[in-house]
């Protein structure tokens, strides 16, 4: 780990990580005594995937020019993973679901200010970007374009058909318990069976360790998931609260709730689980 300048010189930590052929650059906002989240680019040959966090911008930008890029795949919109595709030039075939491609162009709107703080805020609009759908080839590369959705309503993933290697985004994040209301529980689950029938080599997502071999992580956390639905419901049933539900699966709310502002929570994680029905 290597402090550096960061934007507006706010620390910033960074490691670099090899795995085979990929890179993974991680970087955090680096405040001594706060919550560090990690955020992660790949790089696989020369194509990126996803391009981190603008409060990371110098840091990303050194990483690339060390190795430039000819192509970038987009997992989702979100402002850690779309944060520094404004330098991304011409020359760089960017591919992007929807609403990633609208904030591209249209500028990401406003978000709270925590996450700004966290992450910044990527101001730049006017860019460009080709659909992520079917199968693209991308630095001599073949990508089969997974759809993942849940986290965010239009997320993808990206497997690397000559590696069996997955690029995840923020589809698989672990057992975590504090969501946000955004997201869909139900699909998030499908998500996750349908990235385990695909039985990747190794994963690779942008916040936590790389899995290899996940089939099993994931149908288990699939599992996890689809049982605290239905433990849910069947509270309920019994006239519990979404607050009780919550305190009684997923314990008491973490440093998260309160950073943001209750955004992250695990009554909103309870309330997600209501409203996704068991199949
Ligand atoms: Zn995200």
């Amino acid at each position: 780990m290597a402090p550096g300048g960061g934007c507006l010189g706010v620390p910033i930590a960074e490691r670099l990580e090899r795995h085979g052929d990929v890179e993974r650059h991680h970087a955090a906002l680096a405040v001594p005594g706060a919550l560090k989240v990690w955020v992660s680019v790949y790089r696989a040959g020369d194509v990126l995937v996803d391009s981190g966090m603008s409060r990371a911008r110098r840091e990303v930008a050194r990483f690339l020019a060390s190795r430039p890029v000819r192509a970038c795949l987009t997992t989702h919109e979100h402002e850690d993973h779309v944060g520094n595709h404004a330098l991304l030039g011409p020359e760089v075939e960017t591919f992007a679901p929807p609403l990633a491609t609208r904030f591209l162009a249209e500028g990401t709107p406003p978000f709270p200010a925590y996450r700004q703080v966290f992450w910044g805020y990527p101001r730049e609009k006017g860019m460009g970007a080709r659909p992520a759908q079917g199968t693209i080839r991308a630095g001599g590369r073949s990508f089969r374009v997974v759809p993942t959705p849940g986290h965010s309503a239009d997320h993808v993933a990206y497997l690397d058909e000559s590696t069996g290697a997955l690029f995840s985004g923020d589809a698989y994040m672990g057992k975590f318990r504090a969501a946000r209301l955004a997201e869909d529980v139900a699909t998030e689950i499908d998500s996750l069976r349908r990235m385990a029938e695909i039985d990747p080599v190794v994963l690779y997502p942008a916040h936590g360790p790389i899995v290899e071999r996940p089939r099993k992580r994931l149908m288990e956390t699939a599992d996890h998931f689809d049982g605290l639905r239905r433990r849910a419901h069947a509270l309920k049933e019994k006239g519990w609260t979404a607050h009780r539900i919550a305190r009684e699966l997923l314990g008491r709310e973490q440093t998260i709730t309160w950073i943001s502002a209750g955004e992250f929570s695990n009554v909103n994680m309870a309330r997600n689980l209501l409203r996704a029905m068991p199949p």
